[in-house]
């Protein structure tokens, strides 16, 4: 089965990533989802995925794709990931690829070999990608050894048209794009940045430092988030304050009939206050 290498790998039970359905491949002329996804683990790196066969064929780039066409990005073929795989985005606490995974890119893409799997096999593989940070004509060309990889590696080259440039979009556009405006330490702080605190998934080098500076970021974005909580609080006590005024104000109607026609309207004022407190609690939390 094409992905029993990606659940061997995984703990469903403690990773947050899918499992995956297997499922039967696009058609010719279908449209084929493509994305590439930040990754913060052992070594920053993108993750470069096509949807075929049912699949997403991976590469990992670990200096992620270039617009340059004179730039030649090393990319490792990686086992096959589920298609629920290609809009993930969070955090893997622990085990197998532990770290932060943000969606940098995605979109369709399109061969431009008319047999994908014979171009894949001769290792030499043209498409056309079309998301939001990368478009126009790629090409992926397989290099004769392994290099110090167990897997097989190839080389991701932009091909030069409309879309190739001297930018380096991995710093030009470093953001996710299922999160808008949302970078690595924001995805973490919407999780448990605590979690890694003592034990980040990298200790030393330039992915430690990155870990150190990801972890502090999301825990003060977590603490400013806290330090707006008493704003919430007042709004809710105005919002109590109110509800006791309407309590102590006669019932508008002072012709009532009945005690129930009285506790109608009370009931009425309360949920009404009620109301205006949660829809201000959640302005506030807007902010
Ligand atoms: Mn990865």
């Amino acid at each position: 089965m094409p992905l029993d290498e990606y659940r061997r790998k995984r703990d469903f039970t403690r990773s947050p990533e899918p499992a995956g359905d297997d499922r039967d491949a696009a058609g010719a002329g279908e449209t084929r989802y493509f994305c590439v996804q930040k990754h913060l683990a052992s070594h920053l790196h993108y993750d470069l995925r096509l949807e075929h066969g049912g699949v997403l064929l991976s590469w990992a780039v670990p200096k992620g794709p270039s617009l340059d066409s004179r730039d030649k990005r090393l990319a490792m073929q990686v086992e096959d990931h589920p298609i629920e795989y290609g809009d993930f985005e969070g955090v893997i606490p622990d085990g197998y690829g532990a770290g932060v995974v943000m969606l940098w890119d995605y979109g369709t893409w399109t061969p431009e070999s008319a047999d994908v799997d014979a171009a894949l096999r001769k290792g030499d593989f043209k498409f056309r990608l079309d998301g939001y940070k990368l478009k126009g004509s790629w090409a992926l060309v397989r290099t004769k050894g392994y290099g110090d990889s167990s897997k097989p590696s190839w080389l991701l080259i932009k091909h030069r048209d409309d879309w190739s440039g001297p930018i380096d979009i991995t710093e030009f556009a470093p953001l996710s794009v299922k999160t808008p405006g949302a970078d690595l330490a924001d995805i973490l702080a919407a999780d448990t940045p605590a979690i890694w605190k003592d034990n980040p998934p990298a200790k030393t080098g330039d992915t430690g430092t990155l870990f150190q500076r990801i972890i502090a970021t999301a825990l003060e974005l977590r603490e400013r988030q806290h330090a707006d909580a008493p704003t919430r609080l007042m709004s809710s006590a105005r919002a109590k304050a109110k509800l006791e005024a309407i309590d102590d104000a006669p019932p508008r109607r002072a012709t009532a009939k009945s005690p129930t026609a009285k506790k109608t309207t009370k009931t009425a004022a309360k949920a009404t206050a009620k109301k205006t407190a949660t829809k201000r609690a959640a302005t506030t939390r807007g902010r």
